[in-house]
């Protein structure tokens, strides 16, 4: 999520998602903070969304939920994507505003202007930004495919045309920057497609993400090819081929779908399964049908897995899991490891030096990506001849001002990861995430004394129970009575204060379980006063 603001209006481009990684136990979604414009929403001219993949709308609901008119702007795929999203929701109706490449359209003093480029997902945008401050062109997530499946490619000549008008800023994809080269074409997975139906005769499925219109395209065209009937497993995938057929970005030979469940009345070596789970989510088709527990597909010995996608970074363990889990069961099973069925939806080195030579745009700031990739992108926009004190490393928060054609870092916004966790937005803190790890990794120990309100005495206790080790409440008879010691003599020395005592029997036990047992687990002490 980017904010621009002119004259105290505001833009936002993009409003994603990021997903829980380990560190994030129980996490469901990671929103951005919206903090630091939610006092400003009124000023909020319009939120442009450069594609539909969920890094970039995801969070789109959660804003609405705060202002419900925001103007939605962006290409006829990315927001029947975005709406039947939002309807899940239950928000109907919002204010849109559909736009395609060379549109030319204002919201407020922020006159913008769409660019066609190409992405893992059809009708992706890049939208240059101008305002009395200068022109920023921003290219969202984007490579340069020169032969694309639908024929759209990066506006290359637009990028110039606005070079030469002057690019004052420039944000670019920084996803791929360390990778030298060109990203592969999208078309040379289809040789492999063809190799591995050629040689089953038996089921095939093939997992890749939801949104990959085109790779389901190709998968598509290789059933037709080898008479097979096509099936879609999994909701994200039944809905949003369902739009993009609709929409015309997918092209269904008629009589080639079925649904999934009447799969099984077709001979195996006659269909094929495009389905959800090519990142080892636990809870989809892929995953069950690896773990032996989907209610009607199961893998017998001879069959064929394809995961048609990237392995994000963060999924590896769950990715072989599946692939483990494939393989005991006899499939065999193509990945990105061992056979081209991905290309990445990213522009490599080589792609970006090229729009740099193109754009000659006066400052860069490299967007999309962690910190290494955006500063491998700096590298690329200084060694492509922007000048050193042009080109700013903006993470999340850093305020950058554009006066007089030149970027500079002025500020910096707090913000911090925003955690949905079930119904709560928000609620669950890093410190919350730090607390489940602890239980998570280390256990957890109660210790319940109860004390004489006027002696001080301990006449009850200590109990003591913990979970996740040492269950085994003996295990503990040795601290007991140095609990008992320690809070006789904070007594003695003056100590009433509840919460002072419990501190007494939490550094007790925590140096006693350190050294003895060798763990830091979280520590509950619990003092009653009778
Ligand atoms: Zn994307």
């Amino acid at each position: 999520m980017t904010v621009f603001e002119y004259d105290g209006r505001l833009l936002v481009v993009d409003c994603g998602v990021l997903f829980p990684e380990d560190h994030h136990p129980g996490v469901d979604l990671i929103l951005p903070d919206f903090d630091a414009i939610r006092d400003r929403l009124d000023a909020v001219e319009a939120l442009v969304l450069t594609h539909g993949h969920e890094d970039h709308i995801g969070a789109v609901p959660y804003l609405l939920r705060e202002r419900r008119d925001i103007p939605l702007v962006g290409s006829q795929l990315t927001l029947a994507l975005l709406g039947s999203k939002l309807r899940e929701h239950r928000i109907e109706k919002p204010m849109q505003a559909i736009v395609s490449e060379g549109d030319r359209v204002s919201f407020g003093p922020f006159d913008l202007e769409f660019v066609a480029v190409n992405h893992s997902i059809p009708d992706a945008l890049a939208v240059a930004i101008r305002t009395p401050a200068g022109m920023v062109l921003h290219t969202g997530d984007f490579k340069m495919d020169q032969l694309p499946l639908d024929r759209r490619i990066t506006d290359l000549r637009a990028f110039a045309r606005l070079g030469e008008e002057g690019v004052d800023l420039f944000l670019t994809d920084s996803t791929n920057a360390e990778v030298p080269g060109f990203t592969t074409a999208e078309k040379d997975i289809a040789p492999v497609l063809d190799r591995v139906f050629h040689a089953s005769d038996q089921r095939i499925i093939v997992a890749c993400f939801a949104s990959h219109v085109h790779r389901v395209q190709q998968v598509l065209d290789a059933a037709v090819t080898h008479g097979r009937k096509v099936a879609y497993v999994g909701r994200s995938m039944v809905r949003n081929m369902g739009i993009a057929r609709d929409l015309g970005y997918l092209h269904v030979p008629p009589g080639t779908l079925v649904d999934a469940k009447e799969l099984g009345n077709l001979p195996p070596e006659r269909t094929v399964m495009i389905s959800t789970g090519s990142q080892g989510e636990p809870m989809s088709a892929l995953s069950r049908i690896a773990q032996r527990t989907h209610n009607f597909v199961s893998i017998v010995p001879g069959d064929t897995v394809v995961l048609a996608s990237s392995l994000i970074p963060g999924n590896e363990n769950s990715v072989f899991r599946v692939i483990n889990g494939l393989t005991r069961l006899g499939a065999e099973v193509v990945h990105k490891s061992n056979a081209l069925v991905h290309v990445s939806g990213h522009a490599s080195a080589g792609e970006l030096l090229y729009c740099y030579n193109i754009v000659r745009p006066r400052n860069v700031m490299p967007v999309h990506g962690e910190i290494r990739h955006m500063v491998a992108n700096a590298d690329l926009a200084r060694a492509a001849g922007v000048p050193d004190e042009n080109v700013v490393i903006a993470e999340d928060g850093v305020v950058v001002d554009l006066v007089e054609g030149r970027a500079q870092v002025t500020g910096k916004v707090d913000c911090g990861y925003v955690f949905v966790d079930g119904a709560s937005i928000g609620d669950v803190s890093e410190t919350s995430l730090k607390d489940r790890r602890i239980l998570g990794e280390e256990g957890f120990v109660s210790v319940i004394v109860v004390v004489d309100s006027t002696s001080g005495k301990v006449i009850s206790g200590p109990e003591i129970q913990a979970r996740g080790f040492a269950e085994d409440e003996a295990r503990f008879d040795d601290i007991r009575p140095g609990i008992v010691d320690a809070l006789t003599k904070a007594v003695s020395e003056g100590t009433t204060d509840n919460y002072q005592l419990q501190q007494v029997i939490r550094r007790v036990v925590g140096r006693w379980v350190g050294n003895r047992l060798r763990r830091r687990p979280m520590i509950v002490p619990v003092v009653l006063e009778a």
